[in-house]
């Protein structure tokens, strides 16, 4: 059971960094995190930071997820694409702001897992999918918000394509300098995209198509691979 200290102790840390809405807080208030992690973190489910899940990926910072969900602006009647489900933590708090969210994962072994939590915690409004996220999620299209939880060198055009008239998109870019990237905003205007960048950060890249060999007990060889695929050396 988390303690409610510690609960407290995060929404606190929010506030204090500059997170203001309170629909964003009290989301993150009421998601138990620690059905999210590994049971390894369980004593850091509650703390400001990000930690590993299976396949090599991550499960973001608490601070990350807030700040990005609540420069995302979700309204009650949104369509929400989210790429990279990862735990399934960023969608299940989008979850409880957006009417539906759909959400796509590349590795099988995160979204069976993610899956389960969702129904665990009964929120019956993310449908998921098994695939290349850059290509979006076609037949769901367009989406009100989008949001990419891994890392782009440029917006994969299919997202561009798929954002309604009037939404937003979220995703890490990066940046040519340095090893970070740079969290940006897109808006689809009658005139165009327009972006604006928000804050660096650090993601998992984004990586086209699906994983070679897909079994959880070879988290560290995938990771060889993700990286290979990632220099061109696939
Ligand atoms: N939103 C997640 C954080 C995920 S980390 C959470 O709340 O836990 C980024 C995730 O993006 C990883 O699980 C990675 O496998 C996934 N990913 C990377 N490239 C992808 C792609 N092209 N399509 C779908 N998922 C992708």
């Amino acid at each position: 059971m988390p303690d409610p200290d510690a609960i407290a102790r995060l929404i606190m840390q929010l506030r204090q960094h500059g997170i203001r809405d309170a629909r964003v807080l009290e989301a993150i208030e009421k998601t138990p995190r620690e059905l999210f992690v590994e049971d390894d973190w369980q004593a850091q489910a509650w703390e400001d930071t990000a930690l590993p899940i299976a396949c090599g990926q991550t499960i973001s910072q608490p601070y990350i997820v807030a700040f990005m969900t609540e420069q995302l602006d979700v309204q009650p009647h949104h369509r929400v694409l989210e790429v990279g489900t990862g735990s399934g933590y960023q969608a299940a708090i989008l979850a409880r702001l957006a009417r539906r969210v759909f959400s796509v994962e590349r590795h099988r072994p995160l979204l069976e897992q993610a899956r389960r939590r969702f129904r665990a915690l009964g929120l019956e409004n993310i449908e998921t999918r098994l695939g290349d996220g850059m290509r979006g999620w076609p037949e769901a299209a367009p989406f009100d918000r989008i949001i990419v939880t891994a890392a782009a060198r440029q917006p994969p055009p299919a997202l561009l394509e798929q954002l309604a008239q009037g939404g937003v998109m979220l995703i890490p870019l990066d940046d040519p300098l340095h090893d970070y990237q740079q969290l940006v905003r897109i808006r689809h205007t009658p005139q165009g995209f327009e972006r604006e960048t928000l804050l660096p950060v650090r993601f998992v890249p984004l990586l086209p198509g699906m994983p070679r060999r897909e079994n959880a007990s070879e988290t560290i060889r995938q990771q060889a691979d993700d990286n290979a695929e990632r220099n061109g050396e696939a």
